[in-house]
């Protein structure tokens, strides 16, 4: 295969991966987008790996230039191993589990780009031998961050370890430190003779040990309710990982994939962090401004709660005419959207005007109730997002929040000292009616108590929601 060939090949994916993003930012061309995804990649990978195979100079030494079919053997049963765990995964994975699976996948990209980087400082010196210097250390130690970084949010997505953020003493100096120690060990080891190979090994695994340390310590440092702007930070960071690899293995494929990926997922995080009225800088530096002492309303007494049965709440949806639904985790953890999908066409075809009110951070991932509506094949014109809905609320009858607990919060309103206090939410209590489809009195995501609860226009409808939701469409 020439190097021809396989740069107009890459040249394909690379548009390939472009129109994937492109199409993936709208419900209706989500399906396209990652169709077109799926064939860059698989291009991608089999001209990579029959250029590696035919040993095409520049085309990536995914194996060792020119290793012909002994590298094969390595390379293909290895990807066969890879592709069968990978399907597995995929088709076992619930919808709610879909972060943790994508934080953990990050992890593996950090530990490529790791081991990209320790693999080339063997290899040693190129036509540019300090610039290759200052790509391992780069590489290594993006790698490194989102490596740990990624097992973090892992171990706090799938609620293994605390999701409470931890504020070591001097938290922000640590993490600045590190940044620092960084920017002079990389200026030092490019000095250090190639020749002295044992220096720098010591400097590249200090700085090795020291990244992955800032990686565990920036995600500790977050607490729940900002999680989702770490998955996408995390998304990001991998990106990055991966085109600092593709510089080292010489692939400009994996650069501009990388690049693709990682200045999307900034993106996406900045949309997240404005969305959530966080601070862009404050998230990606691991909390750095946060102030001690918040308060998660645990003590604060809010009264008493009231409760309705699901044959009250028919009959209150049975006197609506506007009712706005707000589905949040507990509607994907109960898998209550066909339901909930139901119920609405049930209520439409009585002439009531339903919609649904998406907070863009309900849910476990960003986009996670708007792919759960989709499925159930709700009409995207009555999915509304909160900007566009939020004025709406006191001109509503009845709003059904379906297993949404923290998205909406009131004390991130009300309680200046709140976890969660400046975030954005719905504003459900001003519609005439609430009610509140969980199975308890239990906090959500941010372990912050709801005052909405206790509202007097709040009334709760305890279960599991999707058969709370049957028990409707029953009595209906
Ligand atoms: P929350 O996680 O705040 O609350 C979900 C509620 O659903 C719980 O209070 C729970 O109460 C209820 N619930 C759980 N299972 C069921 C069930 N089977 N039937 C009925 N109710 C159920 O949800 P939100 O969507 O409002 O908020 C999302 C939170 O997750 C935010 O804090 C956000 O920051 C965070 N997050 C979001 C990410 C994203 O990208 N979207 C990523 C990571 C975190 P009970 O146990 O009593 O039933």
């Amino acid at each position: 295969m020439t190097y021809t060939l396989v740069q107009g090949a890459y040249i394909v994916a690379g548009l390939l991966f472009i129109l994937a993003l492109s199409g993936l930012s709208k419900h209706e061309t989500a399906r396209m987008g990652n169709r077109y995804g799926i064939v860059g990649m698989a291009i991608a990978l089999v001209v990579t790996v029959i250029a590696a195979i035919a040993g095409t100079k520049s085309a990536g030494a995914v194996v060792a230039e020119g290793s012909g079919w002994a590298g094969a053997a390595f390379i293909v049963p290895a990807m066969a191993v890879a592709a069968v765990i990978g399907v597995t995964l995929a088709r076992r994975v619930q919808m709610t589990g879909m972060p943790e699976l994508i934080a953990m996948l990050h992890s593996f990209v950090g530990l490529a780009a790791v081991l990209v980087g320790w693999n080339s400082s063997y290899e040693g010196a190129t036509a540019y031998p300090k610039i290759h210097d200052v790509e391992v250390f780069v590489g290594v130690f993006i790698g490194a961050v989102t490596l740990t970084g990624s097992i973090v949010a892992y171990l706090k997505l799938s609620a293994k370890i605390k999701s409470a953020p931890l504020s070591l003493p001097a938290h922000n100096a640590i993490n600045l430190g590190i940044v620092g120690a960084f920017v002079v060990m990389t200026v030092v080891y490019t000095l250090v003779p190639s020749s002295d190979i044992a220096t720098r090994q010591a400097i590249l695994g200090l700085m090795t040990l020291m990244a992955l340390f800032l990686g565990w310590h920036l995600v500790m440092s977050i607490g729940g309710g900002d999680m989702p702007v770490v998955v996408s930070m995390l998304n990001s960071y991998s990106g990055w990982a991966a085109a600092a690899a593709g510089f080292l293995l010489n692939n400009d494929l994996l650069i501009i994939t990388g690049a693709l990926v990682g200045s999307s997922g900034a993106y996406l995080s900045y949309i997240m962090c404005r969305a959530m009225n966080r601070s862009f800088i404050s998230v990606i530096a691991g909390g750095f401004g946060v102030e001690a002492g918040t308060s998660a309303g645990g003590d604060t007494d809010y009264g008493e709660h009231r409760e309705i049965t699901a044959q009250g709440a028919a009959e209150l949806l049975e006197g609506a005419h506007s009712v706005i639904i707000t589905p949040g985790y507990g509607m994907a953890t109960a898998q209550a959207q066909h339901a909930v999908a139901q119920l609405t066409k049930n209520l439409r075809g009585k002439g009531v005007n339903v919609r649904f009110g998406i907070h863009p951070v309900a849910g476990r991932l960003p986009g996670h109730m708007n792919v759960l509506l989709a499925e159930a094949k709700v009409p995207y014109d009555i999915v509304l997002e909160m900007d566009e809905i939020n004025d709406d609320f006191p001109d509503t009858d009845v709003v059904l929040v379906i297993g949404a607990n923290d998205t909406v919060n009131p004390a991130a309103i009300d309680e200046p000292g709140s976890p969660i206090a400046g975030m954005p939410v719905l504003h459900v209590w001003e519609a005439k009616d609430v009610i509140v489809f969980k199975r308890s009195m239990a906090t959500g995501y941010a372990g912050v108590q709801n005052p909405l609860f206790f509202k007097e226009n709040t009334q709760m409808l305890f279960g599991d929601a999707k058969d709370r939701v049957e028990d409707i469409i029953k009595a209906l």
